[in-house]
């Protein structure tokens, strides 16, 4: 049997881009689903095509560790720049989160008059470029030298930062905004939930300007569906879709994994699975109980796919916030994301809708069917209805098709029912995994380990596992 240098378990954004990265090297990948790219897939369904979680790639620009991964895999992206990041519709107001400051603070003064928004959001807009032009971030807490490197690439933050990074996101609003009313307070915590699925209560101020500031960077539409990138970063990689890794046992120095169609050996394995679902994949006690310390994060999505016969075009990126909780979801705001018209693939028998809210994993695969089926129409119909009202140009008559997905559909079609990382708060910032594990040659990548979720989090973590395998 042949010895592969490198497995990789998933093709999720992590594994993916890995991969990627290591191509020269004997590398196979092994995907569970039919579609390559887990959370950023895209699925056909009743012959029209869907994302089924991500849709805005954001972290393309120069020396940003995506754009690096990108352009060493010679990934040929067929991108649109969204001129307006998203849409924030709430209470009747609309705020557009455009790239320029200027534009951008005139919409914020309008919206929520505050003498101190121009330095509030100044202060967000230089922290998150200063964290973005840092360079040698490295984390690891597998040995004692690991954890000196990376109290050492702390302390560069430390001196970029100084004491700001030990300021609380809650304590710098107020310190700089004073007293918000709930909906300005609203509109910061929803924004947060999407990058970071945590609001400002518990996070510090580093985190709130990365969470806030995505829209002033460049944001783009993927043609042809987000899933097509992972065609892209997989090219020449040897690929098994539809091959879930069943088991993997140490031998000695190498791993040996099993799948329904066969076994497979490498020295060294990359779960692109879940930290959470790692564990069930070994029966040595000693990785098992590895895995088992991180507490499981109770956080998912519920997602609404839909078709609209309408070709008009609209913007990619809307955010609804309501003034009440949504029905089964962990807060009271929904992301809609939107096909462009020109986009032939996604839009080809209309426009291509996916819309998602946070939920809790558990309380769906805690449901019996029936009750589950309720649940779901409930979410599902209050969604919708409030869609259509926030979208005068579409009526009911436009839906051609619908249909949702909740904990339980992520973890039957990508094996997790947690979707999004930990968010990284002042309680958590030393329980954060990291890449490589007290095992040698097996590490974890995606967006339950450092630096998070999303492309660039994600990316970011890439380039520290890119340099632990290079030892
Ligand atoms: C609704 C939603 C909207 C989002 N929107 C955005 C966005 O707009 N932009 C953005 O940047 N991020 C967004 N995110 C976050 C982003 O999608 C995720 O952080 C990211 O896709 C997770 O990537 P990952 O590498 O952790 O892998 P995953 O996406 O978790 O993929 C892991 C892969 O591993 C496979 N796998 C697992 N176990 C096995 C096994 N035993 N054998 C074989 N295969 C296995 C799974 O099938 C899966 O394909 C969103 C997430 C959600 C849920």
């Amino acid at each position: 049997m042949k010895t592969y240098d490198l497995a990789i378990v998933g093709s999720g954004m992590g594994g993916s881009m890995i991969a990627s990265l290591n191509k020269q090297k004997d590398v196979i990948v092994f995907e569970k689903d039919t579609n390559l790219g887990g959370c950023a897939s895209t699925f056909k369904r009743f012959g029209n095509y869907y994302n089924s979680g991500a849709t805005t790639l954001v972290g393309y620009e120069e020396n940003h560790p995506l754009k690096k991964i990108f352009d060493k895999a010679n990934v040929n992206l067929d991108l649109k720049k969204s001129d307006i990041a998203i849409r924030i519709l709430q209470n009747g107001k609309t705020i557009d989160r455009v790239k320029d400051f200027e534009k951008f603070l005139s919409q914020i003064d309008k919206a929520y008059p505050n003498k101190n928004n121009r330095v509030f959001w100044q202060i967000i807009k230089q922290l998150d470029e200063k964290f973005w032009k840092l360079k040698n971030v490295y984390y690891s807490k597998y040995s004692l030298s690991s954890y000196i490197k990376t109290i050492k690439s702390v302390s560069e933050i430390f001196l970029t930062f100084k004491f700001d990074l030990f300021k609380t996101a809650r304590g710098f609003i107020k310190d700089t905004l004073g007293d918000i009313s709930k909906e300005y307070q609203d509109f910061i915590d929803s924004q947060l939930l999407i990058t970071l699925q945590t609001t400002s209560k518990d996070i510090s101020l580093l985190s709130l300007a990365l969470g806030l500031a995505y829209p002033f960077h460049d944001v783009f539409y993927v043609n042809g569906g987000m899933g097509s990138i992972f065609d892209e970063l997989l090219k020449e990689v040897e690929t098994h879709n539809k091959e879930e890794v069943k088991s993997i046992i140490k031998q000695n120095d190498i791993y040996l994994l099993k799948t329904r169609k066969g076994e497979y050996k490498a020295k060294n394995v990359i779960l692109n699975s879940t930290i959470y679902d790692s564990s069930k994949l070994f029966e040595d006690e000693k990785i098992k109980s590895y895995y088992n310390k991180f507490s499981f994060n109770d956080q998912s999505a519920f997602v609404i796919h839909m078709t609209i016969n309408k070709k008009e075009n609209l913007l990619h990126h809307y955010q609804i916030i309501l003034e009440n909780e949504i029905p089964n979801a962990l807060s009271n705001s929904y992301f809609v994301s939107l096909s462009s018209i020109d986009d032939n693939k996604m839009s080809e028998n209309g426009i291509s809708i996916t819309i998602s809210t946070h939920t809790k994993a558990r309380f769906w695969s805690n449901l019996n069917k029936d009750e589950y089926k309720r649940q779901k129409f409930i979410t599902e119909e209050f969604i919708i209805n409030s869609f259509l009202e926030n979208f005068d140009n579409i009526s009911k008559e436009d839906i051609q098709i619908s249909f949702s997905g909740t904990a339980k559909t992520f973890n039957r079609f990508i094996n997790r029912d947690n979707c999004g990382g930990k968010a990284i708060t002042l309680n958590t910032l030393l329980q954060i995994p990291s890449c490589r594990t007290p095992f040698e040659g097996l590490y974890n990548v995606g967006d339950t380990v450092f630096a998070g979720q999303g492309w660039p989090g994600i990316a970011l973590g890439v380039h520290v596992l890119k340099e632990e395998l290079n030892g």
